[in-house]
């Protein structure tokens, strides 16, 4: 009970924007720093050069979502482009991560699209591979479409389908062939779209990590859950799915010993690394899904 009281007071305060908009000039606060890897794109190549020594790949994303004006969507394209080359120029392995509501979806789909397409350019003059991340259930529909659009020209593009939802199995049956991120889903949706009960959402999980791994199509499983991870290994044995078919993912910061020790296995295991002063809703959608994680913020707030 107390602990659905705090997962909804943090995914509301996640998407406070007065909050998001100071949080940018206090630089990151509360224990930000244990999950986000700094503010500016070299703090975040010192991250990702460290974690490929120890055998790990990684993911940047350059931190903010739902940006309401074209400057800043532009700023974001650039920042991204940057980030690209910077993993390009010094030669780690990194892919990115971007999210649709950075490049300026909600002020114009086609505005958005002609971003992303200047992003892959870069990524593919540098043979390196984007991943739309998937944000809350108003934007998925809209989401499937801009990848449907983008994948007509680019093949280095694929995006993240979330187990909470309804739709999950059908969008995976159309989505057969793409790369796909597969997670449980981390906003605050309404019964009428999205599995409340956690036991429901890990079956759906499940299934949809058996649907898209049988199809021969590429796949990462995002969790830190170790139930689930145990499932995937002995799955791929038993069906015979190679390891270069699929990879584990987990963000920054969480599970740093589970990730090693799939990394000892001979597991691909990749490193979802965000990065930038928009650093707020997203600390703040962590603290929402594990109480646990809580401790981060307190331990920051009085020892900064
Ligand atoms: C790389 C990555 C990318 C993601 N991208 C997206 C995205 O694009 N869109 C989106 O909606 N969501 C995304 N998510 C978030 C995701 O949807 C979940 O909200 C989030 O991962 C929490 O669910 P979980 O599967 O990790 O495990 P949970 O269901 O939170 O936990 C299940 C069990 O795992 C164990 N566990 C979990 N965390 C820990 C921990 N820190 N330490 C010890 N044990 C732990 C506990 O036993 C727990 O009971 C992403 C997650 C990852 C890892």
């Amino acid at each position: 009970m107390l602990a659905d009281v705090s997962k909804n007071v943090f995914l509301h305060v996640s998407r406070n924007q007065l909050l998001n908009k100071a949080a940018k000039k206090w630089g990151l606060r509360f224990g930000a720093s244990q999950v986000v890897a700094g503010t500016s794109i070299e703090s975040a190549m010192r991250k990702v050069r460290e974690l490929n020594e120890k055998g790990l790949v990684c993911t940047l994303d350059h931190l903010g979502e739902f940006v309401s004006s074209r400057t800043e969507a532009i700023e974001a394209t650039e920042y991204n482009i940057q980030t690209l080359e910077a993993i390009a120029e010094k030669g780690l392995n990194s892919n990115l991560s971007v999210k649709m509501t950075q490049l300026g979806l909600d002020i114009d789909k086609d505005f958005c699209l002609d971003n992303m397409r200047q992003i892959l350019e870069v990524a593919n003059k540098h043979n390196n591979f984007v991943r739309i991340d998937m944000e809350d259930h108003a934007h998925c529909q809209i989401t499937l479409d801009i990848l449907s659009e983008l994948r007509k020209t680019y093949d280095n593009v694929g995006t993240v389908i979330q187990a909470y939802l309804h739709r999950a199995e059908q969008d995976i049956n159309d989505l057969q062939g793409i790369s796909l991120r597969l997670v449980k889903g981390a906003y605050q949706e309404s019964p009428e779209v999205a599995y409340q009960e956690k036991a429901k959402i890990d079956d759906n999980y499940m299934q949809i990590i058996k649907d898209h791994m049988l199809s021969g199509s590429y796949t990462a499983i995002a969790t830190h859950d170790h139930h689930i991870i145990d499932k995937v290994k002995a799955f791929a044995k038993e069906n015979h799915i190679s390891r270069d078919q699929f990879e584990f993912q987990m963000l920054y910061g969480f599970r740093t010993e589970l990730q090693q020790r799939l990394v000892q296995e001979g597991y691909k295991m990749r490193v979802y690394i965000p990065f930038g002063v928009d650093w707020f809703g997203y600390f703040m959608r962590r603290l929402a899904e594990r109480p646990q994680n809580i401790a981060f913020a307190f331990k920051g707030f009085f020892f900064k």
